[in-house]
């Protein structure tokens, strides 16, 4: 799948991509369109996102609206819903809502920026989520997303993550085929 960092500039100090270019790469492929929202106010942007061509959704739980009323709107508009938890937040924080939920993504760099290192306690937040899954029965993807490499992929499937988000180690390699055939090989 493509994964989009949508940012407004508040939420994060930075910006990027806008529904308008989601929905220029969508008149190209149909691949699923898993669109990472960091923004303040993610019920603003739905509408336009799921217009856009996205398939997922996935907004931070530290943003100012309440997560339910997000997750209903993504509902509402018939695309899966993903939950985002910046380093700091606790998996505690997201626990109440695991169960509406199809993705969550335990960051594993500050949002906002590309090319930073992983922060390696997101691994535990990794096994923490996958025993909650197991315990709870139930089926929600683990998106693991920031600094994620060949070398670090192996170590999250390991802990349950089923999504490897890459950005720097696909784009910036001589050769983004094999990065993306070594990331995929190390599923779990
Ligand atoms: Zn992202």
């Amino acid at each position: 799948m493509l994964h989009f960092d949508v940012m407004d500039g508040e939420f994060v100090p930075n910006f990027g991509i806008s529904p308008p270019f989601i929905a220029a790469v969508r008149q190209t492929t149909q691949v699923p369109f898993d669109v990472h929202i960091m923004v303040t106010h993610p019920l603003r942007y739905i509408k336009a996102l799921a217009a856009a061509g996205a398939d997922i959704i996935t907004f931070h739980i530290e943003s100012e609206d309440k997560p339910e009323t997000v997750i209903a709107a993504i509902k509402a508009h018939g695309l899966k819903s993903g939950l985002a938890l910046s380093p700091k937040t606790p998996v505690s924080a997201a626990t109440p809502y695991l169960s509406d939920i199809d993705l969550v993504l335990p960051m594993s760099v500050e949002p906002g920026f590309g090319g930073q290192t992983f922060q390696h306690n997101t691994l535990e937040k990794i096994a923490e989520f996958h025993q909650i899954a197991l315990k709870l029965k139930q089926s929600f993807e683990i998106s693991v997303d920031g600094g994620v490499t060949t070398e670090i992929a192996p170590l999250a499937t390991r802990r349950g993550a089923t999504i490897l988000v890459a950005g720097t180690a696909i784009f910036r390699s001589e050769n983004p085929k094999a990065v993306i055939d070594t990331l995929r090989s190390s599923a779990a």
